[in-house]
């Protein structure tokens, strides 16, 4: 816990945290938990802290699923070297662990993506100023 505060202005605090890159405060999703499959998708227009835009052009998370795709085959790697290599399993075993993780962690891999390709573009502003 303390390690994360620590982190405060760097991109891993806001991606691990779901926070605004700009402020580290605002919240960037309504509903916290990841697996509400609801709520999934939903995240709030701009942040309530900074009102740094969530969505600074139409479309703009399409990008998302290129960071997407890349933490998915980290996973895959991730999944192999501990489960094929580390344990031993072979082939199937360790696919069939995968294809679990994958979609145990899809809606996490989902928000980490989003967030991290929004923190691609903005800059954490310790100066930021307080709307309101
Ligand atoms: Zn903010």
């Amino acid at each position: 816990m303390n390690v994360i505060i620590m982190l405060k202005g760097t991109k891993v605090y806001s991606i691990t945290r779901s926070k605004c890159p700009r402020c580290m405060e605002g919240e960037i999703y309504p509903d916290k938990n990841p697996y509400r499959f609801k709520t999934m998708t939903d995240f709030n227009p701009r942040c309530s802290v900074c009102d740094q835009n969530f969505e600074p052009e139409p479309n703009f998370y399409y990008g998302a699923m290129y960071v997407s795709y890349g933490y998915t085959v980290a996973l895959f790697v991730a999944v192999y070297i501990i489960f094929g290599m580390w344990i031993g399993w072979t082939m199937w075993p360790t696919v069939g662990a995968l294809a679990v993780m994958l979609v145990l962690l899809a809606p996490v891999i989902f928000r980490i993506s989003r967030t991290t390709w929004l923190s691609m573009f903005v800059k954490y502003d310790k100066n930021f100023k307080k709307n309101g």
